[in-house]
C-alpha cells in the first residue's frame, strides 16, 4: 500500500472509532511510525499472542487419560500437559459403563490429534476434533472430547490465574445450591431420610423409594430368574407397583416434612409415556420441584403431549448427546431444566451454548451430578453454575475421603450449597499415584426387566 492510502486509510478508521487527535496522544499511532498497515499490530502467524508476560507461546506436548475407580464408579480424567513447564489442565471424560473405550479414544487417536497444537483456541479444537473422526455424536468420543476441553478451560484459568467462572462472566451467586438424594424402603422410611437432610440445610431433596429409580419389586425372586431367563445381574422392576408407590411417597414426605423443602423425583424414563403422565398428575397436589426424564429419548413424541398435559415442571436431556437436541423442546417450551450429563454432551463449550440457549427460552439448568461424574467434572460444572443468570439447581455430591486424595481441591458442601475451591482453573489436582490404587473394571449391569424378562429401556 502506497504511504498516502495508507493514510488516508488511518484517517477514516479513526473518524469512525472516534478517536481523531487523541490516538496520537494514546499512541495508537506508534505501529504505523514503523511501517504496519494497521494501527493495530497484527499477529502475522496465527499463533496466540503472549498475553502473559514473560511466558513462551503455550502448546498442547500430550493428552492421557487417567482412569480410577475410588468410590466404586470408573472414572476417566484428561490431563493435557503443556509446553510450558509444570502448566497442565483436567477435564471429565467419564462414560462409566464404558470407561476402557474412552480411554482407548483418548490415547490411540486424541494425543496425536493434538500434540503441537495451540491451547487457547478451544473452541477450534472442539469443533475440529469434533468433526475429525468425520462419523461423531458418540458418548464415546462425546466424552473424550469433553476430557479435553475442560482441560483447556482450566488450562486457560491457570494462564489468566483466575477461576474459571471469572472467564465465564464471574459470580451470579455466591454459591450453589445442591440438592440431595432420600430413599428409604417404605414411605415412612424416605421422610425421615429427608428430615436428616433439612436439618442438615438443605432445601432441595430428591426422593426416591426403593432401590434407584424405584425398583417397584412385589416380590425377592423375578418370575423370569425363577424361569432362568436373563443374567444373573439383572434387576427386577413391576411398573405398575412403582406407579402406584410414588404418590404415596410424595404425600408422606409432604405430611412428615411439611410445605418449605423442595422435593424432586427421576422417574428414569422407565415406564410408558402414558403412565408417566397419570402419575405426574397426581404429584401435582404435592408441588414437586421437578420430575426428571419422564420420557426415554425414543419417546420424544410425547413430549408435546405431556406439556399439556401438566403444569408439574419437567427436567429433561440425562440421556442427550447433543445440545441440538434441546433447541426443538426449548423453542416449544416442553421442559423447565435441562437436564444433562455435561461430559456426555462434549464438555464446558457446549454446556455453557446450551445454558445460554436456555436463558432466552426460560429454561434453567440442572446439570447431571452423580457418582459417575468425576470431581473434576463435577467442579467444571459448579464453575459453569456459579457464573450463568439461568442456574436452576445442582445435584449435590459430597466426597469421600478417597475421593480427596485422588482429587486434591474438591468442591464443598455447606448447609445445601456447594462451594468451589478458588484456585486458578478448577482449584483442582490429580494424584496419579492415588489413582492406580483403584484399578476400574468393565463390569456393567444396567439391564432393569419386568417380570416376564423384558427390558424396560431408561
Ligand atoms: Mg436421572
Amino acid at each position: 500500500m502506497k504511504n498516502s492510502e495508507n493514510q488516508i486509510n488511518r484517517r477514516s478508521l479513526l473518524k469512525t472509532l472516534g478517536l481523531g487527535s487523541t490516538a496520537g496522544a494514546l499512541g495508537l499511532l506508534a505501529p504505523m511510525a514503523h511501517g504496519s498497515e494497521t494501527p493495530f499490530t497484527p499477529v502475522g502467524d496465527g499463533t496466540t499472542p503472549n498475553y502473559a508476560k514473560g511466558m513462551a507461546p503455550v502448546r498442547i506436548k500430550s493428552v492421557k487419560a487417567i482412569a480410577t475407580r475410588p468410590r466404586g464408579s470408573n472414572l476417566i480424567v484428561v490431563k493435557v500437559e503443556t509446553t510450558e513447564p509444570g502448566l497442565y489442565g483436567l477435564g471429565c471424560a467419564t462414560f462409566t459403563q464404558r470407561a476402557a473405550a474412552v480411554v482407548t479414544a483418548i490415547e490411540s487417536y486424541m494425543n496425536d490429534f493434538c500434540v503441537g497444537k495451540d491451547v487457547d483456541n478451544i473452541e477450534d479444537m472442539w469443533q475440529s476434533f469434533y468433526v475429525s473422526s468425520y462419523w461423531r455424536n458418540g458418548p464415546v468420543l462425546n466424552n473424550a472430547i469433553s476430557g479435553l476441553d475442560q482441560a483447556l478451560w482450566d488450562i486457560k484459568g491457570k494462564r489468566a490465574n483466575m477461576p474459571v467462572y471469572q472467564l465465564l462472566g464471574g459470580k451470579s451467586r455466591f454459591a450453589i445450591p445442591c440438592y440431595a438424594h432420600a430413599g428409604g424402603r417404605t414411605p415412612e422410611a424416605v421422610a425421615d431420610d429427608v428430615q436428616k437432610f433439612i436439618d442438615r440445610g438443605y432445601k432441595h431433596v430428591r426422593i426416591q423409594q426403593g432401590g434407584y429409580g424405584a425398583t417397584g419389586a412385589d416380590k425377592d425372586q423375578a418370575d423370569f430368574k425363577e424361569a432362568g431367563y436373563g443374567y444373573e445381574s439383572d434387576n427386577y422392576m413391576n411398573p405398575q407397583i412403582y406407579l402406584r408407590s410414588v404418590p404415596k411417597m410424595f404425600e408422606m414426605v409432604r405430611k412428615q416434612c411439611g410445605e418449605d423443602v423442595e422435593l424432586l423425583h427421576d422417574i428414569h424414563e422407565r415406564v410408558q409415556p402414558t403412565e408417566a403422565i397419570n402419575m405426574i398428575n397426581k404429584l401435582e397436589e404435592f408441588r414437586p420441584f421437578f420430575i426428571e426424564d419422564p420420557l426415554s429419548p425414543e419417546n420424544k413424541g410425547w413430549w408435546k403431549e405431556l406439556r399439556q398435559s401438566t403444569n408439574v415442571p419437567i427436567a429433561m436431556g440425562e440421556l442427550f448427546n447433543n445440545i441440538n437436541e434441546f433447541l426443538d423442546p426449548m423453542a416449544n417450551h416442553y421442559f423447565d431444566y435441562i437436564r444433562c450429563h455435561v461430559s456426555q454432551i462434549g464438555g464446558l463449550t457446549p454446556a455453557m451454548k446450551v445454558a445460554r440457549l436456555g436463558e432466552w427460552f426460560g429454561v434453567r439448568t440442572a446439570w447431571h451430578g452423580p457418582g459417575d461424574v468425576s470431581p473434576i467434572g463435577h467442579a467444571a460444572q459448579a464453575h459453569i453454575d456459579l457464573a450463568i443468570w439461568n442456574f436452576g439447581i445442582q445435584e449435590g455430591r459430597e466426597f469421600s475421603e478417597e475421593e480427596q486424595a485422588v482429587f486434591p481441591g474438591c468442591p464443598t458442601m455447606k448447609d445445601g450449597y456447594m462451594h468451589v475451591n478458588e484456585g486458578p482453573g478448577y482449584g483442582m489436582d490429580i494424584n496419579e499415584k492415588e489413582a492406580a490404587k483403584f484399578p476400574i473394571n468393565t463390569r456393567s449391569n444396567w439391564q432393569v426387566r419386568n417380570a416376564d424378562g423384558t427390558i424396560i429401556r431408561p
